[in-house]
């Protein structure tokens, strides 16, 4: 590793990491010309006070993430040691489930980088140059290798993070061994994974505890409106008389349909597109006892917030008007941009214009695989809210 370089950054800056945060906005970093991309560097306020050591990128907007509050001599071994914390975290607080994310980022003090575990597959992502270095790359594998003996690793590559990070191009594909399918089991049941496809890294893991908790209140006929590979209607299947899953993608419902043949469950699968559904389903006489909304992310900046809310609000109040009397709704938001408030003040407005009243059982956020650091707003996104209409 060469030399901690070190950057300055401004009063605002210094502010925000004192309060916590871990990240400093090129705007308030004044850094010399020559900081190699991707290098370690040494925090200072405007004063020279030290303020600790971080990865930075020449590209970001993000800056500075921080790694450590103290002299960082040893950046690979201290990767090698984050890896370990994060394998002991999940050993203490994860149950249930053999997929789980393993390292997620900056809560894991590990900035700029992803790794889920599917069963006997890691699957992992880098998103920041310092991240994409060859001898970090190295350290981190080792390290999980000799840790969880996986079978084997495979890199899943975002080109648009790349290209923001000035990272030269590169493909998917695999970093360790042979192995590219399997299957994982959560809260017992099975899922089929192929780790060169599917969205993001596969499934959605952020929803491990919400599937369990939407299971315990679930009855009758159950509707999973978003339901990708099927996560929720799985799980609801243990509890209802019939399901239905709606996803606008023909390729997830077909991996949903063998989760279900894996699952000896039947299910029914329809493609659609959700709001075309839920209108012509909600002004015919369709009803239901439980419905499920687990949306993409609507709001992908702070402008796009009321479209979001407004796109929210009809898949609520639509899905209101269809619920049974003593129905459950279990709707989801996991647009970071979308706050816990906002979005339960969208709730509201969804049931006082249809008329409903509707009791909040439980509101929750990303399963504990995907630590949110308190400190760090930006580090918690999902919200779940279960409620009982009346
Ligand atoms: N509930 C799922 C995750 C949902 S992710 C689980 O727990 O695994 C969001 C899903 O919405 C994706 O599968 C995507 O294909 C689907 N989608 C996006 N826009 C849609 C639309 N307009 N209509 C129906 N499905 C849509």
């Amino acid at each position: 590793m060469p030399d901690t370089h070190r950057v300055k950054i401004s009063s605002r800056g210094a502010v925000r990491l004192k309060s916590g945060h871990l990240w400093v906005y090129k705007s308030d970093v004044s850094a010399p010309e020559d900081i190699p991309p991707g290098s370690l560097v040494s925090v200072t306020d405007q004063s020279g006070k030290s303020l600790g050591t971080a990865l930075y990128s020449s590209s970001s907007q993000i800056a500075i993430r921080m790694i450590s509050r103290e002299r960082v001599p040893d950046l690979l071994g201290l990767i090698r040691t984050r890896v370990s914390d994060a394998i002991g975290y999940r050993n203490k607080f994860i149950r249930d489930t053999n997929a789980y994310r393993l390292i997620f980022s900056e809560a894991d003090l590990l900035p700029g980088l992803i790794v889920d575990r599917y069963n006997d597959i890691l699957s992992l992502q880098i998103l920041t140059q310092a991240m994409d270095a060859g001898p970090v790359r190295d350290a981190l594998i080792s390290q999980l290798t000799a840790q969880l003996k996986p079978a084997s690793v495979i890199e899943r590559v975002d080109p648009r993070v790349r290209e923001l990070e000035t990272l030269p191009a590169r493909n998917s594909g695999l970093l360790y061994g042979a192995k590219t399918a399997t299957t994982f089991t959560m809260n017992a049941v099975q899922f089929i994974y192929e780790a060169l496809e599917g969205q993001k890294t596969g499934a959605f893991l952020d929803q491990r505890e919400n599937y369990a908790a939407a299971t315990d209140f679930a009855h009758g006929e159950a509707l999973d409106v978003f339901c990708y590979q099927g996560g929720f209607a799985l799980h609801l299947a243990k509890k209802c008389n019939s399901v239905t899953g709606v996803d606008s993608s023909r390729p997830a419902l077909e991996v949903a349909d063998q989760n279900a043949t894996l699952n000896h469950r039947e299910i029914e699968w329809i493609e659609a597109n959700a709001f075309d559904l839920l209108k012509d389903y909600s002004t015919s006489s369709h009803s239901y006892d439980t419905i499920v909304l687990d949306p993409p992310a609507f709001a992908k900046s702070k402008r796009d917030l009321d479209a979001a809310i407004r796109g929210y609000k009809e898949l609520n109040l639509r899905s209101l008007k269809m619920l049974r009397p003593g129905g459950i709704l279990v709707t989801c938001s996991c647009s970071y941009h979308v706050g816990r408030t906002d979005f339960l003040e969208m709730l509201a407005s969804a049931a006082s214009d249809a008329r409903r009243t509707l009791r909040l059982l439980e509101v929750r956020g990303q399963a504990k695989d995907h630590p949110v650091l308190l400190n760090m707003p930006e580090t918690g996104y999902l919200k779940c809210a279960i409620a009982v209409v009346s």
